[in-house]
């Protein structure tokens, strides 16, 4: 057992050239930003985890300091009412995961119940394309060895984001799943668009069906709770959300309203290795499937691969992938070398002790920032 010494959170930018013109945001991004949590112990060990920006999180550091490191509950429950008065302070639950890992010697997903040594991954993409470049964007995942892509939605008429699925459709046939994104569950703060209802949702649902869309994800406000219910009695098509929900009662609500097909929580973002290992095991038990979102930097991702390595495993699982705009090299920047999948889309679970990840301290140094932002 050692106590926890010191808490260090550093904020990083990486410039965008060209930028990235993410789907669900208004506008393009001239930065991608990460914040790095570091965790040591009083002997020397470090944790680290990423993802929220961590602001106003000083002013909290002294509820862990002196505190025995390997008290992963004590620490949540703290975190959690540190959720409910301030920001998302999750990136810190994954860094006593990953000092945790270190110190017992033993992988984050073998610690959670290594339910699956390898996950297979779906090609996550980002970016409002033609036609034709989704077509190419599609052929290239399909050449890549993906299983599935997840096109994204929300061009100006919904006659363009159809038009898309069906000449993917057409070009892959059945050698591809497709998801798609309705991006609906949230906004950016600037973007004031209101979510889609109910009945835009059920028209888009049926054409999704049509193609046999794998899921569609997020197609309601998060808190639409009986307009997914109502959407999911009338539809085959899976649904698929809960990203960015906050709050454990939250999560089972969605789930014992019968919501969603697919829970999407995401470790870095929302209760932590921790709370989702346990609500994880709820979604298996009802028959659903456990998919985190996963679209941040190269130790996000790891941190969400663990969990659901240690925990669900039974489904595919989100690769951020977009080139030229959203490469491996720009999203593991903070890695020293980027994450990578065998050729027919496997991830293998490292064995390394905590969350296996290498930093590149060089290219933290270079990109050192005082805040964290998008542009
Ligand atoms: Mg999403």
């Amino acid at each position: 057992m050692a106590r926890i010494e010191r808490i260090l959170i550093t904020h990083h930018q990486l410039k965008l050239d060209p930028p990235f013109p993410a789907s669900w945001d208004t506008r393009p991004r001239t930065q991608f930003p990460a914040t790095l949590v570091r965790v040591y112990d009083e002997d020397g060990n470090m944790g680290v985890g990423s993802g929220d920006a961590m602001l106003g999180f000083s002013q909290y550091q002294h509820l862990f300091i002196g505190q025995e490191a390997l008290e992963l509950d004590r620490h949540h429950a703290v975190l959690m009412n540190i959720d409910f008065h301030g920001g998302r302070p999750w990136p810190l639950d994954v860094a006593l995961w990953d000092l945790a890992g270190k110190t017992q010697g033993q992988a984050v997903w073998k610690m959670l119940g290594g339910k699956a040594p390898r996950l297979r991954a779906y090609q996550s993409s980002g970016v409002h394309r033609t036609v034709d470049d989704m077509v190419y964007v599609a052929m290239r995942c399909l050449a890549a060895g993906f299983p599935a892509l997840k096109v994204r939605f929300g061009r100006p008429q919904l006659a363009e984001d159809l038009a898309v699925l069906h000449a993917i459709r057409e070009a892959v046939g059945d050698r591809l799943e497709l998801m798609v994104d309705c991006n609906q569950g949230w906004r950016m703060p600037w973007d004031t668009v209101p979510a889609w209802g109910l009945e835009h949702a059920l028209h888009v649902a049926r054409e999704l069906e049509k193609l046999q869309v794998f899921w569609m994800e997020e197609p309601l406000h998060r808190g639409d709770y009986e307009g997914m219910r109502a959407l999911r009695n009338r539809v085959g098509v899976r649904l698929a959300g809960a990203e960015l929900t906050r709050e454990p009662y939250e999560w089972r609500e969605l789930l014992d309203r019968d919501c969603l097909d697919v829970f999407q929580p995401d470790a870095v973002l929302t209760g932590g290795i921790t709370g989702l290992a346990r609500f994880a095991q709820q979604v298996a038990q009802r028959g659903r499937l456990f998919s985190s979102h996963t679209w941040g930097n190269g130790l996000g991702i790891m941190a969400n691969l663990q969990l659901v390595a240690g925990t669900a495993g039974d489904t595919y699982v989100e690769w951020p992938l977009d080139a030229p705009e959203w490469t491996p090299e720009r999203r593991d920047y903070l890695l020293k070398s980027p994450l990578t999948l065998d050729d027919q889309g496997w991830f293998t679970l490292p064995e390394t002790p905590g969350l296996g990840v290498e930093l590149d301290e060089v290219a933290l140094e270079r990109t050192l920032s005082e805040s964290a932002s998008f542009h």
